[in-house]
């Protein structure tokens, strides 16, 4: 058992990455705090945990809403004491060319995975400094490496995100906490077929395509993710602080 006792919150668990992880998590002895904006798929990670006979409960929050986001932490405190590690996962997509994106859109972008990472933080870490010790997991991506045409509003949040890692790490060390960031490359998970289905005439095409990149030759895999986050939550990474952490099949230095 990985993560035997671990008290864990993981944002956007209702579904995908999140929810891969959130499984896999809670099988290596975690107790899991599912969060998510949408409380039917929340729950359904939840009630997939315990039927496996791991130990998990549901608070719902938008990670952009600061009292909504504060109430979940604060619930969480209370009923297990304290988290020794928070996955900041949750995030939307953005398509479209600076030209194409509305301000609205743009913004809620931002807000969701840059405001979504700093909301949880702000929280959780006053928690975590007090016991000097936690870890952070970032959800970046290999966008933040690599230019991805149409995809601005995206781009920006996950290069911020890396950047704001590196920076939580300098400030958080001292209190040793560490904090981390998943690169992803292309994973095929609801978020990615939804994009897939609104940006191309043939999603089937696009995901051959799309394939071609990898050096490895497919996509990944929700459980792909998860095992590199499995490993940044546990004691394993104890030598990892403000790294990025690439799970791409390959396609950012290909
Ligand atoms: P997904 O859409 O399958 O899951 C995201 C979950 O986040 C959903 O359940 C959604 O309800 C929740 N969510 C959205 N807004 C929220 C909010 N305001 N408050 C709380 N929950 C909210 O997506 P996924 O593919 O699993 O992506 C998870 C993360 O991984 C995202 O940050 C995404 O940017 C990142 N990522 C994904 C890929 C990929 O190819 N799938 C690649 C790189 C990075």
């Amino acid at each position: 058992m990985r993560l035997q006792g671990k008290v864990i919150l993981i944002t956007g668990a209702g579904s995908g990455i999140g929810k891969s992880s959130a499984l896999l998590f809670a099988s290596e002895g975690a107790v899991v705090i599912v969060n998510d904006l949408q409380e039917d798929k929340g729950n359904e990670t939840v009630e997939e945990i315990r039927a496996a006979g791991g130990e998990a409960s549901f608070i719902q929050a938008d990670v952009t809403n600061p009292d909504s986001v504060k109430a979940m932490v604060d619930t969480a405190i209370a009923q297990y004491g304290r988290i020794d590690v928070l996955f900041n996962n949750a995030g939307i997509s953005g398509v479209g060319a600076i030209h194409e994106v509305e301000p609205e859109a743009w913004d809620r972008v931002i807000a969701v995975n840059i405001r979504g990472v700093f909301l949880p933080s702000k929280y959780v870490l006053p928690h975590m400094m007090e016991r000097q010790s936690g870890a952070i997991i970032n959800m970046s991506s290999c966008i933040a490496e690599i230019g991805l045409g149409r995809r601005a509003s995206y781009s920006a949040t996950k290069g911020a995100v890396l950047a704001l890692t590196k920076s939580m790490q300098v400030d958080y060390a001292p209190y040793g906490i560490r904090v981390n960031a998943l690169l992803p490359g292309t994973i095929l998970t609801p978020f990615v077929e939804n994009y897939l289905r609104t940006s191309y005439d043939d999603p089937e095409e696009a995901i051959q395509s799309l394939k071609k990149r990898q050096l490895s030759g497919d996509l990944g895999r929700p459980e792909d993710v998860a095992k590199a986050a499995l490993f940044l939550a546990s004691d394993e990474s104890k030598f990892m602080m403000g790294s990025p952490l690439y799970i791409d099949g390959g396609v950012t230095f290909g």
